[in-house]
């Protein structure tokens, strides 16, 4: 098999590993060719490569994935002042780009992407005939855009539309060489599927890096130097683009990722920028909205949208100074999408969820404003302890597969970017008793806004749920207003965005396949790694370089996937290659050994669709006593005999089937288990189900791990909450019960094992959610004699994980106080519905 320009596919893998997966440095991949040259010497072997520079270079000569790195510069072109010219005049400004023609054939030809296309617009209906709305190509946009193509040329019919969609974020910068910064310009095209837009590295590719000039501070007003900006940035991304014009009127024969050729016809997609962006795209005052001709003061009233026809007929009818005053128009530069075919900036301004509502509406104001209410309230001393507690509050919730600690002592309102995201999931019940219900009211209307626009299906349920959300949101966030936190109101263009998501949706289909989180993390992979590699000087060459083989890597990797050439592991090719077969010890599951299981908490499954299941850890805990009537003694309580639990569960399963056995029968007409040596213990038990809003495999399904266990990561035992399903036929949380796993174990009973755990029942306090918060509260289940009501359950019983949030009341948090203690020391807790996304579908 051809790997070249690699000898074989060991040395390919070898390339991967350094270059990609660890990103070692040049001068640590010399050192370990050296080692392992000494090494190979003793069976006159040799080392795969002879140092770094070897390395790179046959990367370099990959084959696959070219699209090398181009600039061009811009120089401002107008008339120079009398006198001294100011730098930035007279300055040569380098964009960095590379064909986006090529990237996109090289995307369009990646079979990985072959089942998860949409080889056209299409509108889709789930079961209950309601429309649904999902991957981009499910969106009205594409729709329209497919109508217009074929309108424009009969010859274009049966064409495939190809949307491509751009991000930058100016926020994440930056790589500053000289007079300029440079930002990334990152592409993707609509037919692939969300799911895979997020998950896979080669559906998001940067394609330029946008230079933003520095002037002196004195010009940072200068009416002159802003235009240039403006002008250059539009210009820059027109230049960028223009090798993909001439295919967006005429269609041109290419291989798509199914491998059959079509007639492709390009068009401009979505835009996914932040708000300062998308004004300096759609060129649109600050303070005014993009989309629609709301006054800047008023931003929420009802208006009408914006277009680029209605801007130019404006443009013809008034002078710059009215168009700037009055209509929030910069009629001195011309949009990039007005160079090319049926685009429309405002129109294609993405919607931007980190931006708008996770960092700006939530962080910036929502939270900002509580603080400020809490000193209009009570004055600066009081609120100042008043945070304190909540902080104290937000430390001691219980600890939830990649929930991040809060450690105590950082003041909520000092963090930023995903601390922002961790702080949604846990923030409101920690403000009961602190502020009036219309605030939690308001926190929980803008919760459940913002959980619904992330679901990865929104169907017209969700959207009048999302419109429901929006307006509780806006009605109750007026008490920010009247209680002094906020008293100039809430025309503020981030929050204002939130009204125009309905449309964006109905547009663009779900918006957590086009986010700027999405960009952003690619930010991290594009800019913040290859930088971290880079020497520093002369950075943005050597990123780019970078970028470039790892692109390569990819494409090879791709390549010989397709090709079949990855099948099985490294090891198993190399046994194949020299004639050898493979001992029965080379598992590559990754979930094998113990120390993996102890430390795993879930992510992302790679695989199809399957329905969930609830499974033991696979190494059981040596250290207990096997034998029922000893393992009994061990851990039964003064409140329960743990195995008279057993035999009323193994009774109960045994009669599954009958329609009728008693509700209460007696314990002597319960099965015994005696003698035999079969008890199990298990510290942990893997849950998998489908939960696609959540970062999760391309089948949409996650891992979680629940733990029961006496000592974890020497904090103390830690007893996670799980959903059990007990009516299939309700909704909601009405159709689940709370739980509290005390002990994962296993027993054998005529042949068959039964994968157990005992649990301690939570019920709900009231007959539906809380007011206030919409979240359920539960109290811990006592028996006759006050005690804890404890049972043993079939492990299938067990959906997933529940997060349980303590109602603090007006009790405040002791200082040394450890959120492990929470489960057992509170009477009362939340259903927390805003852990995720799963939760908030299920827990409602
Ligand atoms: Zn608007």
């Amino acid at each position: 098999m051809d790997y070249s320009p690699f000898q074989d596919r060991f040395d390919f893998q070898i390339a991967q590993f350094l270059f990609k997966k660890v990103q070692m440095s040049g001068k640590n991949i010399d050192e370990l060719m050296y080692l392992w040259a000494a090494q190979s010497l003793k069976d006159h072997g040799v080392a795969p490569f002879t140092s770094h520079k070897e390395l790179y270079t046959l990367i370099d000569a990959i084959p696959f994935g070219d699209a090398p790195w181009q600039s061009f510069s811009v120089k401002y072109a107008g008339e120079l002042p009398e006198g001294t010219p100011p730098s930035w005049m007279l300055a040569d400004y380098e964009v960095w780009f590379r064909d986006p023609a090529v990237v996109l054939k090289n995307m369009l030809e990646n079979s990985d992407f072959g089942k998860e296309f949409d080889y056209g617009a299409f509108r889709e209906y789930d079961e209950k005939g309601e429309r649904k709305w999902k991957d981009f190509m499910s969106g009205n946009w594409s729709w329209r855009q497919s109508d217009k193509i074929m309108k424009e040329n009969p010859g274009n019919v049966g064409a495939l539309f190809v949307p491509v969609i751009s991000g930058s974020d100016k926020t994440t910068v930056s790589v500053a060489t000289g007079q300029n910064e440079y930002y990334p310009l990152h592409i993707s095209i609509g037919n692939i599927h969300n799911n895979v837009r997020r998950a896979h590295r080669e559906s998001v590719i940067p394609i330029g890096f946008l230079s933003i000039p520095k002037g002196e501070r004195k010009h940072d007003n200068d009416p002159a130097f802003l235009r240039f900006r403006r002008r250059l940035f539009h210009s820059s991304l027109s230049a960028i683009f223009q090798s993909l014009k001439s295919q967006m009127t005429t269609p041109r024969v290419m291989r798509c990722p199914d491998g059959h050729f079509r007639r492709v016809i390009y068009g401009l997609g979505p835009y996914i920028a932040d708000y300062p962006e998308q004004a300096l795209l759609s060129c649109v005052v600050q303070g005014w909205c993009t989309k629609c001709t709301s006054l800047p003061d008023d931003l929420d009233a009802p208006s009408g949208l914006r277009s680029q026809a209605w801007t130019d007929a404006m443009i013809e009818a008034f002078d710059a100074q009215i168009l700037w005053d009055a209509y929030g128009i910069i009629a001195d530069v011309v949009p990039f999408t007005n160079d090319f075919p049926r685009a429309d900036i405002h129109e294609l301004l993405a919607p931007d969820l980190l931006h708008q509502v996770i960092k700006g509406t939530f962080k910036d104001h929502l939270v900002t404003w509580v603080g400020g209410y809490l000193v209009a309230a009570h004055g600066e001393a009081r609120a100042n302890t008043i945070m304190d507690d909540i902080d104290r509050r937000i430390s001691a919730v219980p600890s939830f597969p990649g929930l991040r600690c809060f450690p105590d002592g950082r003041r909520f309102k000092q963090w930023t970017g995903d601390d922002s995201k961790a702080l949604m999931k846990v923030y409101l019940p920690t403000l009961s008793g602190y502020v009036p219900s219309e605030m939690l009211r308001c926190f929980s209307a803008f919760l459940d806004f913002c959980y619904l626009v992330r679901r990865s299906v929104i169907n017209d349920s969700t959207l009048a749920d999302i419109d429901d959300a929006l307006l509780r949101f806006h009605q109750y966030r007026t008490i920010f207003q009247t209680s002094g936190a906020r008293p100039e109101g809430f025309s503020l263009p981030q929050q204002h965005s939130l009204v125009h998501y309905r449309k964006l949706i109905e547009d663009f289909g779900a918006p957590n396949g086009l986010c700027s989180s999405i960009t952003e993390a690619k930010h991290i992979k594009a800019v913040k790694q290859p930088w971290r590699r880079s020497s520093k000087f002369n950075a943005l060459g050597q990123m780019l370089l970078t970028n470039q083989r790892l692109d390569k890597l990819g494409a090879a990797y791709a390549t010989f996937k397709a090709r079949g050439m990855l099948e099985g592991s490294v090891l198993d090719a190399t046994y194949a290659s020299l004639d050898l077969s493979p001992g029965d010890d080379s598992d590559s599951d990754g979930l094998e050994d113990e120390d993996d299981e102890e430390q795993y908490e879930g992510g992302p499954v790679d695989g199809p669709w399957v329905l969930g299941e609830v499974k033991l850890a696979r190494t059981p805990q040596r250290r207990y006593p096997r034998d029922l009537a000893t393992f009994s003694e061990l851990i039964s309580h003064p409140h329960f005999n743990f195995g008279n639990l057993v035999r009323r569960f193994l009774y109960d399963q045994l009669h599954l089937a009958s329609e009728n056995h008693p509700e209460d029968i007696s314990l002597s007409d319960c099965p015994r288990v005696t003698g035999c040596e079969t008890v199990q213990v298990f510290h942990s038990a893997v849950a998998t189900f489908h939960a696609p809003s959540d970062p999760s495999g391309i089948g949409g399904m996650r891992h979680e791990t629940i733990r029961s266990t006496p000592s974890w990561r020497g904090q103390g035992q830690r007893h996670d909450c799980v959903f059990a399903v007990i009516d299939e036929g309700a909704e909601g949380f009405r159709a689940l019960a709370a739980l509290r796993v005390k002990l994962f174990f296993s027993f054998r009973y005529q042949g068959t094992d039964f994968p157990c755990a005992l649990i301690e029942w939570f019920s709900p306090a009231f007959g539906g959610p809380d007011p206030d918060t919409g979240m359920w509260v539960v109290h811990p289940d006592a028996n006759e004699d006050g005690l804890r009501d404890t049972t043993v359950i079939h492990i299938n019983t067990i959906f997933r994980l529940a997060h349980l949030i303590p109602v603090y009341g007006d009790s405040t948090i002791p200082p040394d106080f450890h959120f492990s203690y929470s489960l057992d020391v509170f009477d009362a807790f939340f259903v927390n519905k805003y852990i995720d996304h799963h939760s908030h579908e299920i827990a409602f």
